[in-house]
């Protein structure tokens, strides 16, 4: 009996889905567990693939297999039927419902669970639907943003986002902005990826490759070098910037200063070397001018870790990346 079940349930032919059925339509869109009856007007506005797909008098001039499309030979209620071959049925109802209901999507929407996140990107990106494409980049640049003063108001791993918490969200969205090519996400994906343990990174990075892990773990290894370097510099600076400070003492705090436990941040997060962080953690008492002489020479030197950051990652610089996203705003 219990297997009969389970066989009923492997060989459920798909059903048409509840919101995503118009009597009107006219075309057929099938998944292993969805059917979808739409407009071919309406995809093909949505979708360049769909547009290239049924504008082409013989279908047979587009390789739809490639893109894991196939055309079925039958009819379904006398109308032309297209499988999705490799995607997952749930997934493309998220794309095709962004596209058709109102509201569905809302580049607002932080809790929108990042499954549906990452569908959107990459089904948008695979067949064509620029502006979900967009919608969700921008959206998820937000939260990957392209400046470090940007990107410092975001970075705590234990934020919600996307149903989970942001730490969660760092390497699925890799992946997906990776295999996409969507650069202007990549370099704050692959260093809030980087910020994470060897073990880690294997484990969370199965589905990306291994150039792209590859691409990580370089980037990850130039990273840690400038940080520890930034970190091993800091006594010789201190001295060197004692003559710089407004110190109203007879001799600068900054000649006598010294920091203590500078180890524990050679391994950190990037806020971690803040200078306000670094100055409050880890040097000893000095006047406020002098405190903030310190935070500045440290921050000057986070700056420049951060300006690097793409290069170090095979990506174009942040200048080009940001004029890529204003372009996008703007479109
Ligand atoms: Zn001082």
């Amino acid at each position: 009996m219990v297997i009969d079940l389970q066989e009923e349930e492997i060989f459920r032919p798909p059903q048409p889905h509840e919101s995503l059925w118009f009597p009107d339509g006219n075309v057929i869109l099938a998944t292993d567990n969805h059917l979808f009856k739409l407009y071919r007007s309406f995809l093909s506005l949505h979708s360049t693939v769909f547009n290239d797909l049924f504008r082409s008098a013989n279908n047979n001039d587009i390789n739809v297999e490639r893109i894991g499309l196939k055309i079925l030979p039958e009819l379904y209620d006398g109308l032309p039927m297209i499988r999705f071959m490799e995607d997952d049925g749930e997934d493309v109802a998220h794309l095709l419902r962004a596209a058709f209901e109102n509201n569905y999507y809302n580049s607002g929407n932080d809790d929108m669970p990042l499954r549906a996140i990452v569908a959107l990107l990459r089904l948008g990106s695979k067949f064509g639907f620029e502006r979900i494409k967009k919608d969700i980049t921008l959206h998820v640049s937000r939260h990957y943003p392209l400046t470090l003063l940007e990107y410092d108001a975001v970075d705590n791993d234990g934020l919600p986002l996307f149903g989970r918490h942001r730490r969660d969200c760092h390497f699925p969205l890799l992946a997906v902005a990776y295999k996409a090519e969507i650069d202007i996400l990549l370099p704050s994906l692959f260093f809030a990826c980087s910020e994470y343990g060897v073990e880690t990174i294997f484990r969370r990075t199965r589905s990306m490759g291994n150039d792209g892990l590859r691409i990580l773990m370089k980037g990850r290894d130039a990273l840690q070098r400038s940080t520890s370097k930034l970190v091993s510099d800091l006594p010789e600076q201190l001295r060197d910037e004692a003559s710089n400070s407004k110190c109203r003492k007879k001799t600068s705090c900054l000649a006598n200063a010294c920091f203590s436990n500078l180890p524990d941040l050679i391994q950190p997060h990037f806020v971690n070397v803040k200078g306000s962080c670094v100055v409050a953690d880890h040097l000893n008492s000095v006047c406020a001018a002098c405190s903030s002489l310190v935070e500045e020479m440290i921050d000057v030197r986070r700056e420049e870790i951060w300006n690097s950051i793409p290069s170090h990652f095979n990506l174009p610089m942040w200048d080009i990346l940001q004029a890529k996203q204003r372009e996008m705003v703007g479109t």
